[in-house]
């Protein structure tokens, strides 16, 4: 970084320089060339974004690019050796990439981790229904939504269908330009006097969230449900599957529009899902780049986060501990030891300042948009609970590991004390006694179906996973 002004400094502005910590706009202390390469960066994440919606389709999307970059699917049985990249995919649905260090496990390995998954509606085990001549699916949201946020904007299908036999189909529609979408209606204002006079929470219910998906009935007088019966054949048509393959299968209702910049400036990228694609994107290319480290690096991509992480794609079980271990004991060590030695960036967004709703912040304590990647030393909430709160010795690392690198940072709470809160995946990798904190990219609306971010912290988020993983 290159501070730009340089005009003599009075004995105060010398000595303010000195000794505090000011915060830094990235557009009037980086360099121009760095500023171009963050833009430059963000074009391919703008695509990513657009083409990997979910969980299942970001490990597609992972796993087809580092088979490019001559990674190859784990094998417990097979000797690795420095350099060899490797990935293990856990369920289609949560995976990890991993480049073998010179030193292999014996000093830890170094872990960036982020998650894959972004608020969304899920459709119900049996969606399929008809009402007053229309048909619709009746859908459970997933992750932390403001419910009121999600009628009438377009909505697009993604997701897998497993039939008995075990034969799948993909379902992606609602996303290319020629095809149809789906929608969850609102109430017109002129008849919403009594929904406007509740509180937000119940002006628009879990139970409101139904997705119309037709309303042409099958074209025969005599029976009921035909229009649930000819958008089933229709399903069926396409598909090949019938409404018991519902049960079996994971279908979500994500915004169907794509990823655009924001601003005369165009200096951010408004999206569905920054929250954490921009942290799983920006890990995964910095392991992609990463050729001969000292330690085994991983970029943990998991599921699950936005509902507390529990299940076996989640953080909160062993799958990643188990890809350790196995290291570990090719290289004959104790997995115990390797992971206390072990460091870990949790890769996730924080809540940048929103002028807008300044009163929920506290702006000494808060992060900024175009400020730099944002070191979370705890989230949780109350008096710190339900977190992991990095230890001083491990912040200093990281402060340096920045520093030396010119990586642009910034410390950031959530919100004021008691204000709120909210928790990563960091806590569950702290109790595996690997040091953790979270490190990731300011996010605005924050897990509204369009969240926005600045280009310069997404690409200064790469370069810190990045110098994280090179680091001696
Ligand atoms: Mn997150
Ligand atoms: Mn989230």
């Amino acid at each position: 970084m290159i501070i730009m002004s340089k005009k003599d400094k009075s004995e105060a502005e010398k000595l303010r320089d000195e000794l505090f910590l000011s915060r830094k706009n990235g557009c009037l202390v980086l360099e121009e060339e760095e500023i171009k390469k963050a833009d430059e960066f963000c074009e391919p994440y703008k695509k990513f974004l657009n083409k990997a919606k979910t969980e299942r389709e970001v490990v597609e999307y992972a796993i087809k690019a580092a088979k490019k970059e001559g990674f190859t699917e784990f094998d417990v049985e097979k000797k690795y050796k420095a350099g060899d990249r490797i990935y293990y995919n856990n369920r289609n649905k949560a995976v990890i990439f991993a480049v073998v260090g010179k030193d292999k496990t014996k000093n830890g390995v170094r872990i960036a981790a982020a998650h894959i998954d972004s608020p969304r509606l899920d459709l119900k085990p049996f969606p399929l229904y008809e009402k007053n001549d229309l048909a619709l699916f009746k859908t459970h949201y997933y992750g932390g939504i403001k419910k009121y946020q999600w009628p009438a904007m377009p909505l697009a299908l993604h997701g897998k269908v497993v039939r008995k036999d075990g034969s799948t189909v993909n379902v992606t529609l609602g996303e290319d330009a020629g095809d149809p979408c789906f929608c969850v209606t609102d109430l017109l204002p002129h008849l919403a006097g009594e929904q406007m006079s509740k509180t937000m929470v119940k002006g628009f219910t879990g139970e409101d969230l139904n997705v119309l998906i037709g309303s042409r009935p099958f074209r025969d007088d005599k029976e009921s449900d035909l229009v649930k019966l000819n958008i089933m054949r229709l399903i069926h048509e396409k598909y090949n599957i019938v409404e018991a393959d519902f049960l079996s299968a994971e279908l979500n209702l994500v915004p169907a529009f794509p990823a655009r910049d924001i601003g005369f400036d165009r200096s951010m990228i408004g999206a569905y899902g920054h929250d954490d694609r921009v942290c799983a994107y920006t890990a995964f290319e910095a392991i992609l780049h990463c050729k001969s480290p000292e330690r085994t690096v991983l970029t943990v991509l998991g599921d699950k986060e936005e509902v507390g992480s529990d299940g076996n794609t989640g953080l909160n079980s062993e799958f990643m501990r188990y890809f350790i271990a196995d290291l570990a004991i090719q290289d004959k060590e104790e997995p115990r030891h390797v992971l206390s030695k072990s460091t870990c960036l949790s890769a996730d967004v924080n809540a940048a300042f929103d002028p807008t709703y300044a009163s929920v912040y506290e702006p000494g304590n808060s992060c900024y948009i175009n400020n730099g990647v944002v070191i979370t030393k705890y989230t949780g909430h109350g008096g710190k609970y339900d977190t992991s709160d990095a230890c001083a010795e491990y912040m200093a690392e990281i402060r340096e590991l920045l520093d030396s690198n010119k990586v642009l940072w910034q410390s950031g709470e959530l919100g004021k004390v008691d204000g709120g809160g909210g928790g990563t995946v960091a806590k569950f990798i702290a109790n595996l006694n690997i040091d953790v904190v979270d490190l990731g990219v300011p996010v605005l609306s924050m897990h509204a179906p369009f969240e926005i971010v600045s280009k310069i912290d997404v690409y200064m988020a790469y370069r810190a996973f990045y110098e994280f993983f090179m680091q001696k």
